[in-house]
């Protein structure tokens, strides 16, 4: 049985291991993934920019979405 203790989560790739749907520990498998591989979890991707498409998710991907939606 699994609970999504991160019911806030706007990443649609359901069929990742690491998604809150997919087991009980929240946002620490996505976050700790993240922090590895120096990327920003979807979901401030989609905060920042939500009709940008995007192929990467490291930190200079994040800051070029940020600059792009003038917000
Ligand atoms: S950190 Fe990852 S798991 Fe948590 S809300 Fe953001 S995208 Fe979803």
């Amino acid at each position: 049985m699994s609970y999504n203790l991160s019911k806030f989560c706007t990443c649609t790739d359901l069929k990742c291991p690491l998604h809150p749907t997919n087991h009980d520990r929240g946002c620490s498998p996505c976050i700790a993934s993240n922090l590895k591989d120096r990327e920003i979890p979807s979901c401030f991707f989609n905060l920042a920019d939500p009709d940008g498409t995007r192929e990467e998710y490291h930190f200079e991907d994040f800051a070029e979405a940020v600059i792009k939606s003038g917000k």
